[in-house]
């Protein structure tokens, strides 16, 4: 009987990525996939540093971790992600039950930590932060196996880290300066991909505008977007963290004549505040933002356009977050992340003042929710009685009878099982309900 391998992830897409590596990994060790810890051999928390929260909610459940153990004292317990390459040890001597911990960089030492964990006092766990620098190996992720979670849609890292460091952010911090991968290496794999039958990829990365400048030669993202629109068997290409800094126009025009990339940008705003942009380091002003996506519309005008905000950043006023109310209507997001401030370990924000309430920051998100969901509406509405190409992703998570995929521009779309439609189809589907979080169709 296979070991059961049971994996909580939290945070970003490349975290999610990085939990299909740590699967593959330990598929190659005898570990299958199981969804309950009570029924696992080995349980991993995959966390994320970005917010407190997720933090917080690492510890929490390793406190519960910690009584499944007690009845079952061969369970493993690993803690992989950007906590532990954050917390390194300290992880260990918060929860001397935990048995491994690996950071970001270090996916491919887990085979390693395995045969030195199980024969070692537990406050004496190699950790993987201080086997990363004993490696260098910045680089190892490539040749990791990759245990993927749908059939037709893949991840592929492009660029790992970050060198913005805006004044809020604790990435640059746990996943290092930017790092990109060989344009051969990216493309070798999406080959594999569309031989196996992915039909679609999302590139990813912290900032994947700035993949290519540690490379020398200046293709950058758009240079490896017409490389991959070329891939026989790859339909969809989409990418994801964009920076408003580093987002071109030279990246417009590829969006606008490859006809693989998909219509749908993300590119985080942050705040509608000049002032507050500045504090936070986003090198760019809410009117050059304004301009990227007026060009990046008049190009592509059914694009849907996605973002991220933050409130409470210290020393925003009830001004500064109007202004951000403001940047909401004008612009008209098809969806919005939103999140608190909080404040996070190693940050030049971390020593501001002028700081916002807890309650006031959570007033002010309630109030971007409630805006942004009547706006989500709204666009989605529209879609009802329009055409879309759908890729069906598999079956929907909420109702069995029905089958889910997305639109070009990543909206989910579900529709009624019937025979002939499978996981992998294209179809032409006719929108014939909306709600905020998805779309209903029928086949055309
Ligand atoms: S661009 Fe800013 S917010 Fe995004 S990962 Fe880099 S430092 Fe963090």
């Amino acid at each position: 009987m296979p070991k059961q391998l049971f994996i909580k992830t939290f945070g970003c897409q490349m975290n999610e990525l990085d939990t299909e590596k740590i699967a593959g990994t330990l598929s190659d060790l005898g570990y299958s996939l199981t969804d309950s810890p009570d029924k696992a051999d080995m349980v991993i928390l995959n966390t994320c540093s970005v917010r407190e929260k997720a933090e917080y909610k690492c510890y929490s459940d390793l406190g519960r971790l910690r009584e499944l153990k007690k009845e079952n004292p061969d369970l493993i317990i690993g803690v992989g992600g950007c906590v532990a390459q954050q917390e390194g040890e300290r992880i260990v001597e918060k929860a001397p039950y935990v048995d491994m911990v690996f950071g970001t960089d270090n996916i491919s030492d887990i085979p390693k930590l395995l045969g030195t964990s199980r024969g070692k006092p537990r406050n004496k766990v190699s950790t993987g932060r201080r086997r990363a620098k004993y490696a260098g190996n910045v680089s190892g992720e490539v040749n990791i196996p990759i245990k993927r979670s749908n059939p037709v849609k893949a991840w592929v890292n492009i660029i790992d880290g970050c060198d913005k460091f805006c004044t809020f952010c604790v990435v640059p911090h746990t996943r290092g300066r930017e790092r990109s991968r060989q344009p051969d290496d990216i493309c070798r794999e999406i080959r594999g991909l569309a031989a196996a039958g992915y039909k679609e990829v999302t590139l990813l990365g912290q900032n994947v505008d700035s993949y290519g400048k540690d490379l020398g030669g200046n293709a950058g993202l758009a240079g490896l977007l017409s490389m991959i629109n070329y891939i026989p068997g790859i339909e969809r290409i989409r990418f994801v963290t964009s920076h408003p800094a580093d987002f071109s126009d030279r990246l417009i025009d590829a969006m606008t004549e490859l006809p693989k990339v998909c219509e749908h940008l993300h590119l985080p705003l942050q705040s509608g505040s000049e002032e507050i942009l500045e504090r936070m380091k986003r090198n760019y002003t809410y009117k050059e933002y304004k301009d990227k996506i007026k060009r990046v519309r008049e190009a592509i005008p059914d694009i849907s356009i996605t973002t991220d905000i933050i409130t409470g950043f210290p020393g925003e006023t009830d001004g500064d977050f109007n202004m951000t109310m403001d940047a909401l209507m004008e612009i008209q997001y098809d969806g919005v992340f939103a999140f608190k401030y909080s404040k996070r370990p190693y940050t030049p924000a971390r020593l501001y003042d002028r700081l916002v309430p807890s309650a006031v920051s959570k007033d002010r998100l309630d109030r971007v929710f409630e805006l942004q969901n009547c706006i989500t509406l709204l666009k989605n509405q529209a879609c009802v009685g329009r055409e879309f190409d759908i890729l069906i992703e598999g079956n929907s998570k909420k109702d069995r009878g029905k089958l889910t995929g997305r639109t070009r521009t990543n909206k989910i779309v579900h529709i009624t099982k019937r025979d002939g439609i499978s996981t992998g189809d294209m179809l032409k589907v006719r929108i014939t309900s909306a709600t905020r979080a998805s779309l209903t169709g029928e086949v055309g």
